[in-house]
């Protein structure tokens, strides 16, 4: 499961940077999810609760920033919020879209327990 994985990705990180800075506990993570990377917020809160488990992790708040997509239509130019990768232009019903942002997936910060 994709975000399984994701989850697990997001721990390893967390706990190592806890190990670096030889501190006991992480106790929050901020991440920012594009719109459109295809995450299940809802789905990786879950997974992350069981891949902290027994962990420096276990407890840890994980707050994901939602980051709206935006992308350009390649027919009239035109510039505009999207929330799917299969999204029409809103000013000419054209399909030919470029993504330009919404599509990523980034830990923004790790708050660590001294
Ligand atoms: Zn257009």
């Amino acid at each position: 499961m994709h975000e399984m994985s994701l989850a697990m990705h997001i721990v390893d990180l967390a706990a190592s940077r806890a190990r670096e800075e030889g501190a006991g506990r992480v106790s929050a993570i901020e991440l920012e999810v594009g719109a459109m990377a295809g995450v299940m917020v809802e789905a990786l809160e879950f997974c992350f609760e069981a891949a902290a488990r027994n962990t420096v992790v276990e407890g840890a708040v994980l707050v994901s920033r939602l980051v709206e997509g935006l992308g350009t239509c390649l027919d009239c130019a035109a510039s505009h919020p999207m929330r799917g990768v299969h999204e029409t232009c809103p000013s000419c019903g054209g399909s030919l879209i470029h993504a330009e942002g919404g599509l990523e997936l980034r830990l923004r910060s790790i708050t660590i327990d001294e």
